[in-house]
């Protein structure tokens, strides 16, 4: 700020008078001598008094000037603000455009991931970059569609993915998914909402200051994103701004990598067990046949059909018959659980296993491992003890090496079953 000088009149009438007293003094002095002496006194009399006369213009002036001056002062101070002011608003414009326009690469980007997890990836990635810090780390959670739970769907700090400790979230993500408010944290250590030690005892990394946005469809509550770091007030209320416009967006790309997900499965998927269909089985036989050629390992097949089921049906009815089918599913699941192992609907209430790297005698051991906890599995429909029995054909790459023959031995074993009094496991020969 500009401050204004102030007049220097009082210095002046102090020289002023200062000369003024003396003169006077000799003025009173010459009246009472030669006359010569009077006149001189006289004349400078009269010239103290116009220089007195001048002086007082002058000061008058220069008051006039000063007052000039403070007004200046105090435009040039309200025109300062001003600009002060213009630029900051330039500098926030500035600011919303960069954003606006990372905005629209993120976008851009998110709408060419297809899959959930490339679509989380990418994600974690992109927002690291924006918020641009080797020491943050973005966290993104999402419900699990299944089982309901939260959990990590990727983390990244600086380039690197890192695996947490806390996998279903601490206290932070608590706090948003219960009051579906997004949250800035300043300094953890300070902050009244949480208790510090405890979110310590969870993971041993460092969080003094996050913020977190819920990502919403609709009411719904799909998961969060967070972004923390290590030091303390390293986010602004700007930031979580920015971070929310980001978890809209991203509610959006992960409810479509969702629906995707779910017309993926439908295609290949079975919509009633949730095994694959018989084309997705045939699709990947021909694949198994050729490995299992080429590693010199012997490949095994199972066909399963579910006896006297239309016995059951009509007995208990088709949604009953539904149940039934739905619970060998799961015993299927969890029989064969290798990976590499693949369990179809064969179609109704025929199912097939395709095994490969397993020989055909561990196949027929697996076989009535099955059989017998298919008879074993008690169903209860309104409070009645009901059960089911399988018969089950195995052929296998011993028997032949080619993909259609494969199937045509393994359903002559199965006639063999059903022929032989049903609930039973016979081998192709
Ligand atoms: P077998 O012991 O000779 O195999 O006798 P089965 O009755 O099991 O054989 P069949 O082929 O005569 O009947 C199969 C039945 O499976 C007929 C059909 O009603 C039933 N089925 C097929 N698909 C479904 C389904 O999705 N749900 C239900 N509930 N039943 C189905
Ligand atoms: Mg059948
Ligand atoms: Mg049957």
């Amino acid at each position: 700020m500009f401050k204004p000088k102030k007049p220097l009149s009082r210095l002046y009438a102090l020289v002023v008078f200062s000369f003024l007293v003396p003169l006077i003094a000799f003025f009173i002095y010459a009246a009472k001598y030669p006359a010569a002496f009077f006149f001189l006194a006289a004349a400078l009399l009269t010239n103290i008094i116009l220089l007195m006369a001048f002086h007082r213009r002058l000061s008058r002036r220069q008051a006039t000037i000063s007052l000039q001056k403070e007004e200046y002062f105090e435009k040039t101070n309200m025109l300062k603000a001003e600009l002060e002011k213009e630029w900051q608003s330039i500098e926030s414009f500035r600011r919303k455009i960069i954003n606006y326009s990372q905005l629209k690469d993120l976008t851009e980007k998110l709408s060419m991931c297809l899959s959930l997890e490339e679509t989380s990836n990418m994600l974690s990635i992109e927002v690291n970059r924006l918020f641009g810090h080797q020491d943050i780390t973005v966290i993104l959670y999402l419900f699990h569609s299944k089982t309901g739970e939260l959990g990590i769907s990727s983390s990244q700090r600086g380039h690197a993915q890192i695996n947490l400790k806390a996998k279903k979230g601490d206290f932070f993500d608590q706090w948003v998914v219960k009051t579906l408010h997004p949250l800035l944290v300043e300094d953890a250590n300070s902050d009244f909402r949480f208790d510090v030690d405890k979110i310590s005892l969870e993971d041993s990394r460092e969080v003094r200051s996050l913020i977190s946005a819920p990502l919403m469809e609709g009411n719904k509550i799909l998961g969060l994103l967070r972004v923390d770091s290590p030091l303390p007030q390293h986010f602004t209320t700007d930031d979580l701004r920015f971070l929310r416009t980001i978890a809209d967006l991203t509610s959006i790309a992960v409810e479509n990598a969702q629906l995707y997900q779910r017309l993926e499965e439908l295609a290949i998927k079975d919509g009633l067990t949730g095994l694959y269909l018989r084309r997705y089985w045939a699709s990947r036989l021909e694949e198994e046949m050729a490995r299992s050629i080429r590693g010199k390992y012997e490949l095994s097949f199972l066909l399963i059909d579910l006896d006297r089921f239309k016995q059951y049906n009509d007995t208990f009815g088709h949604i009953a018959g539904d149940i039934v089918l739905r619970q060998v599913s799961q015993i299927l699941m969890e029989h064969f659980s290798r990976p590499g192992d693949l369990i179809c609907r064969y179609g109704g209430e025929e199912f097939c296993v395709l095994l490969p790297d397993c020989p055909k005698p561990k196949a027929a051991v697996l076989a009535e491992e099955l059989r017998k906890k298919i008879q074993d599995r008690q169903i209860i429909l309104r409070r009645q003890k009901t059960n089911i029995t399988a018969s089950i054909g195995v052929a296998s790459s011993r028997d032949t090496c080619l993909k259609e023959e494969l199937l045509i031995k393994a359903d002559e074993a199965l006639y063999q079953a059903k022929e032989g009094g049903r609930n039973r496991v016979c081998l192709a020969s």
